[in-house]
């Protein structure tokens, strides 16, 4: 319970549904993991929540932002951010995208094969570039494996031969999976990239930069392991594989700065039952997998869900508002909701700061996207 959004919910009462982040829980994350990991400088990825009120104070507190498109670098500038603390992080760009980017100042862009870095050395030339690898994503309960990034071979083939395409290598990104419940999965990767910049060095070609993403989790459900956990895991790897020649490191946290931010208010539309003798009731919302909570596809994110109501709590199935089948949030992932809920009652949906605002669509079967409010 977040007094500072009950006090504002009570006060201006908004209409549901609607996310409302705290901005000093952001804040208060950003420094909790500055001081997990103080050698590694933060990038924000943008994505999680791209709301101004978050970027300028992430900016203010002297981050840095990891952008996936130009309008996400344009959102970063208007927040105070200086080009020199923007990466362009997106491994699919178009060409005009890039040469924009690189109008507007930015010098530091990813890439995971030969037409990217292609596409970057022609539009950006002296740019320094990073080449992502895969992972496996084990571990994540929202994996980002096979889609991004190259495998060790290929890296070092397009790291070695990047100055022939006019850019500086500048070192090697890996993102082992958004809700990275595993602290020690970093451990596996930094030892590769380790192994792949001393190989680099050995052919004259010398990396300054590990890239090690995102994956800081958000409590929902169950039980997190805290960043100070992470930050000594993943140091202690830094440590071991990289001795004292330790390149710059970079993280780029999303949802560990936001998610537990933000909670939203959202309204039962109804409840029924499909037959006499269902054992389950159906729970309807203002909110479903259309409105901003994307995430529960599959049930892989499964956000807490807080009724004031008291009574005993029995089993349902939780559905969204719109005339599409699979806008269902949860089925068999054991919800309970009290007995004596009402059509009417609020419900709070906690831990939805990243990733809901930006998943909602525009006006899918009329309904507007997700209002939302930083306080
Ligand atoms: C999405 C993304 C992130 C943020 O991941 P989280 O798991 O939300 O921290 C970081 N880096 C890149 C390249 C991304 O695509």
């Amino acid at each position: 319970m977040n007094t500072k959004i009950a006090r504002f919910v009570a006060e201006q009462q908004p209409a549901t549904p609607c996310l409302i982040v705290d901005l000093d829980v952001v804040e208060e994350n950003y420094r909790t993991l500055e001081a997990a990991l103080p050698e590694a400088l933060i990038y924000y990825a943008i994505k999680a929540n791209p709301a101004p009120a978050i970027l300028t104070l992430v900016a203010g507190l002297g981050g840095s932002f990891d952008c996936a498109s130009v309008p996400e670098i344009e959102m970063a500038l208007a927040a105070g951010a200086t080009p020199d603390r923007i990466s362009y992080g997106n491994t699919i760009k178009k060409k005009a995208d890039v040469a924009r980017a690189f109008q507007l100042g930015v010098r530091l862009f990813a890439f995971d094969c030969e037409a990217e870095l292609a596409k970057i050395g022609e539009v950006a030339p002296g740019s320094r570039v990073f080449c992502r690898i895969l992972t496996s994503g084990e571990g994540a309960e929202w994996p980002l494996s096979r889609k991004f990034g190259c495998d060790l071979a290929m890296a070092k083939d397009l790291l070695r031969r990047a100055r022939d395409f006019g850019v500086v290598p500048w070192g090697v990104s890996f993102h082992v999976g958004s809700q990275q419940k595993d602290p020690g999965q970093w451990d596996g990767p930094i030892a590769e990239v380790a192994r792949l910049f001393r190989e680099l060095e050995e052919e004259g070609v010398v990396l300054g930069m590990i890239n090690l993403g995102g994956g800081f989790p958000t409590r929902y459900r169950t039980a997190i392991l805290g960043p100070a956990v992470y930050g000594r895991a993943i140091h202690a790897s830094l440590v071991r594989h990289f001795g004292n020649n330790m390149p710059v490191a970079i993280i780029e946290p999303g949802r560990g700065l936001v998610g537990d931010a933000g909670v939203i208010h959202t309204e039962v539309v109804l409840v029924s039952r499909k037959s006499a003798n269902d054992d389950k009731r159906w729970v309807y919302l203002d909110i479903g997998k259309f409105g901003g909570l994307a995430e529960s596809m599959d049930e892989a994110i499964q956000y807490p869900i807080h009724s004031e109501r008291t009574g005993a709590e029995e089993p349902v199935i939780i559905a969204g508002p719109t005339c599409d089948s699979a806008d269902v949030i949860y089925e068999r992932c054991d919800y309970r909701l009290p007995a004596d809920l009402q059509i009417g009652d609020r419900l709070e949906i906690r831990s939805t700061g990243a990733y809901t605002t930006t998943y909602s669509a525009v006006a899918f079967n009329g309904f507007a996207p997700l209002a939302s409010y930083y306080v």
